[in-house]
């Protein structure tokens, strides 16, 4: 035990040394049995899997892996937007760059693939709606503009967007200011959504764009560490969310959404958190997040 604790004297004075932050991580235990401060990091955004097995070939145009540093996604070329978006979350990311507002379309897909641009979603009536928030995004400049991206974005109404959508992001950054790491996948379903003109619409810009009928969230919450895939278990709180795309969702919060994975799974098709242990999906996408806030 005391040679255990010599051995890692250098590796508490380092972690004493660096930058720490604001909130104590969760301590985790060394295989020596001794308790050092987990630092969060910035980790690989599939690592708890890709939901529908995208690559990144334009001969794929309807499921195109799109990668960056900031999250991964897939796209599809016929309907303007992403399938999902996927991204992790902890304090490693998380800074004091100013939102940058610089939405551009995304010179990365495919030569030839028509590129959305912001002036397509103007006058619409619906928001240039972000599936990776800029707010989880704030430790550069570069990393925070890679969000304003229009592959990043789909036509949300107003209400949803700036109300219940923003309220979960919000959310999701106070789980991880508070010591979590967190896995967190996005997307759109279906068409048809309802904006500030009224109506029901489908498609933007004469059909480049699609107008979703939902939009969908899941996020798996895990203690700051390493290891992740395999420290899912039955217990991991994982959030699973299901908002229509209308104007009339603003008097209710996003926690009235709440949905399980499995019903994510069917509505979409997608196999999420495919890189866990089978026996623990069977438990916690059946499971609906019923935790209080
Ligand atoms: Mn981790
Ligand atoms: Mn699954």
């Amino acid at each position: 035990m005391k040679k255990a604790s010599l051995l890692l004297l250098p590796a508490l004075l380092w972690l004493t040394a660096c930058d720490q932050p604001a909130v104590e991580p969760t301590p985790v235990t060394t295989s020596a049995g001794a308790r050092v401060a987990a630092a969060p990091t910035r980790d690989d955004h599939l690592a708890l899997g890709n939901p529908s097995g995208a690559t990144a070939s334009s001969v794929f145009p309807t499921n195109y892996l799109l990668v960056k540093p900031q999250y991964s996604g897939s796209y599809h070329q016929a309907k303007g937007t992403a399938n999902w978006v996927s991204w992790h979350l902890s304090q490693a990311w998380l800074g004091s760059t100013n939102r940058q507002d610089n939405f551009r379309p995304d010179a990365s897909l495919p030569a030839g693939w028509y590129r959305v641009t912001p002036a397509d979603y103007v006058g619409s009536g619906f928001d240039r709606g972000h599936l990776c928030p800029s707010g989880d995004r704030t430790g550069t400049a570069g990393d925070n503009s890679a969000t304003f991206l229009m592959t990043n974005m789909v036509p949300q109404a107003p209400n949803n967007n700036q109300r219940i959508w923003e309220q979960l992001e919000s959310y999701c950054r106070s789980l991880a200011k508070a010591g979590n790491e967190l896995y967190i996948v996005a997307g759109p379903s279906g068409s048809g959504g309802s904006g500030s003109n009224g109506g029901t619409t489908r498609t933007l810009a004469s059909g480049k764009v699609t107008v979703p009928a939902s939009v969908w969230k899941v996020v798996v919450v895990l203690p700051v560490g390493s290891g992740d895939p395999g420290r899912v278990s039955p217990s991991t709180r994982v959030i699973a969310v299901r908002m229509p795309n209308t104007q009339s969702v603003s008097t209710r919060g996003w926690e009235y959404y709440r949905t399980s994975v499995d019903e994510l799974e069917r509505l979409t098709g997608y196999d999420f958190l495919s890189r866990v242990p089978v026996s623990v999906q069977a438990v916690v996408e059946a499971r609906v997040d019923g935790q209080s806030l």
